[in-house]
């Protein structure tokens, strides 16, 4: 229990006493995008800087490689059609893995300039595919390929597979970095994690209303995320935020309320719900992936 915080009483309710936290595997240099595959009970998830994707089953426990090289992929999700979708920092792009297994780019350039290295993606239940851009792999070549941002800000952006377009939903942060949608899919919560690169740049967490038409509105800070900054962000269906932070993983109800924490040995980059009852967090931390069952469950698929 110790691995367990709780600032607010609520929060208690999510705590399954005789659970404990699992390590599933170590061995990463930099663990992220988490996707859980109810179909096939597997887990993916990128290890970016070695540049390879992995797969953990959850049968047996096996980790495999799943994909060499990912052109050190980031975040992962899963469509409505049950289709992996990837950002990939070194191919500056984001794409979509097809039953056969070749590859479709859905998106790499807005206006005609490259995207700076796509970092985290969620798919709308109406299937637009929303992801955040900013330059963590373009700034060295450790997570990416070292390059000059063509586009010159760090945007977030929605996707429509139905014709291709690409469309800006927002240009005003530092480095947007994970996102979710609420239940209802009425809110959009992006992280911007700008303080990785300096002390006084953003660590929160902003909500924005998403309308009918999908424009976003609003986009006031909602949470600020301590120690460390927001990476990933998951919504159980309660509404309440799951989010990545430097000590663990941090709980919020959707009053902005603090509830708790997930305390994680290492610094974590993101989560996702999974398991065939959505009610085990995954959890990508650094070197390892780890594993906590919660009294809760994930709002969606991925
Ligand atoms: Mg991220």
């Amino acid at each position: 229990m110790s691995y367990f915080e709780v600032a607010d009483p609520r929060f208690a309710t999510f705590i399954i006493p005789v659970c404990q936290l699992e390590r599933l595997h170590t061995g990463m240099r930099w663990a992220e995008g988490p996707v859980y595959f109810p179909d096939s009970r597997q887990l993916l998830f990128s290890d970016i800087p070695n540049n390879r994707m992995l797969r953990w089953d959850e049968e047996t426990g096996a980790v495999a490689t799943f994909r060499f090289p990912s052109n050190h992929a980031n975040g992962n999700t899963r469509d409505r059609q049950g289709r992996l979708v990837t950002c990939e920092h070194g191919a500056r792009r984001v794409t979509r893995t097809e039953p056969d297994g070749g590859l479709t780019v859905l998106a790499e350039r807005f206006e005609g300039r490259r995207l700076n290295s796509p970092n985290d993606v969620v798919v709308k239940s109406d299937g637009t595919v929303w992801f955040t851009d900013p330059p963590y792999g373009i700034l060295t070549d450790y997570e990416g390929n070292k390059a000059d941002s063509e586009i010159g800000r760090c945007n977030v952006y929605r996707l429509d597979p139905a014709d291709g377009r690409l469309t800006l939903v927002a240009d005003d942060f530092d480095k947007p970095n994970g996102l979710a949608f609420s239940p209802d899919e009425t809110q959009l919560y992006i992280a911007d994690s700008g303080r990785s690169h300096g002390a006084h740049l953003p660590h929160h967490i902003r909500r924005f209303a998403v309308s009918a038409d999908n424009t976003l509105s609003g986009g006031e800070v909602f949470a600020q995320i301590d120690p460390g900054v927001p990476d990933g962000i998951r919504v159980d269906t309660g509404g309440h935020l799951w989010v990545s932070a430097g000590d663990g993983v941090h709980c919020y109800a959707p009053d902005g309320t603090r509830l708790g924490k997930i305390l994680i040995p290492e610094t974590v980059a993101n989560i996702t719900f999974g398991g065939p009852k959505r009610n085990r967090l995954f959890i990508a931390a650094t070197t390892s992936l780890y594993a906590v069952y919660i009294n809760a469950r994930g709002a969606q698929t991925p």
